[in-house]
């Protein structure tokens, strides 16, 4: 499985923009391509996938995980140019036109074999779990649901391996160390203490970061 960040707050590889906001793509086998969250602006949205050489055309499905605007915020331009998306929201989300098909998650469910949400969890927020042959990659926007309460979450599908995403003001980081990866990126506010505290699994994030498990 690859997931290629395209908006972070920081950035990765020269070349692209960074932006207060989120949003990665997920590459996996047998699954179609899935855009997790938007970023805050279409336009860097649409001119970091150029760079990366991301068509929105071979863009099948996008999940978003909560209805703020940096991670909302491109996604009527992904819609424009791309009318044939399949759209994840949490069930609390606002009506949404554009795309060719809105499935609104309450529960956790599996989207696609060794595919699933966790559920909208405290009534805000979805993260995607990703079945890989290590474990679970897990993918939170901005994790306000509790990082607890999304591993947990989690759990139910198997072995979280991988955490990446926006993990807020988390700070209960004891319950990191059953995990191999951690790539704790965009609004997380304790980022050093973590990579402090787990150089050995600390993944740096930023626009243009690829990650394979
Ligand atoms: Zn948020
Ligand atoms: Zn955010």
């Amino acid at each position: 499985m690859k997931i290629t960040l395209i908006y972070d707050n920081t950035v990765h590889k020269k070349g692209l923009r960074a932006d207060w906001g989120f949003a990665c793509l997920i590459e996996t086998e047998g699954c179609p391509k899935i855009l997790f969250d938007t970023g805050a602006n279409g336009k860097i949205l649409l001119s970091n996938m150029k760079s990366l050489d991301i068509d929105p055309s071979s863009i099948e499905e996008v999940m978003i995980s909560h209805n703020h605007w940096d991670h909302t915020g491109g996604l009527a331009d992904i819609l424009k140019a791309n009318n044939t998306i399949k759209l994840y929201v949490p069930a609390s989300f606002p009506d949404v036109s554009g795309a060719k098909e809105v499935v609104r998650i309450d529960e956790p469910l599996e989207i696609h074999d060794g595919v699933f949400s966790t559920g909208e969890l405290s009534n805000i927020e979805q993260s995607l779990i990703i079945k890989t042959k290590k474990g679970l990659a897990v993918i939170a926007g901005c994790s306000h649901s509790g990082v607890t309460n999304i591993l947990d979450a989690a759990s139910q599908f198997g072995s979280p391996y991988a955490l990446i995403g926006g993990l807020h003001g988390f700070r209960e980081f004891d319950i990191l160390k059953g995990l191999d990866l951690v790539c704790a990126c965009h609004c997380t506010q304790y980022q050093s203490e973590i990579q402090y505290l787990y150089p050995g699994k600390y993944v740096d994030g930023g626009v243009g970061k690829v990650i394979t498990i």
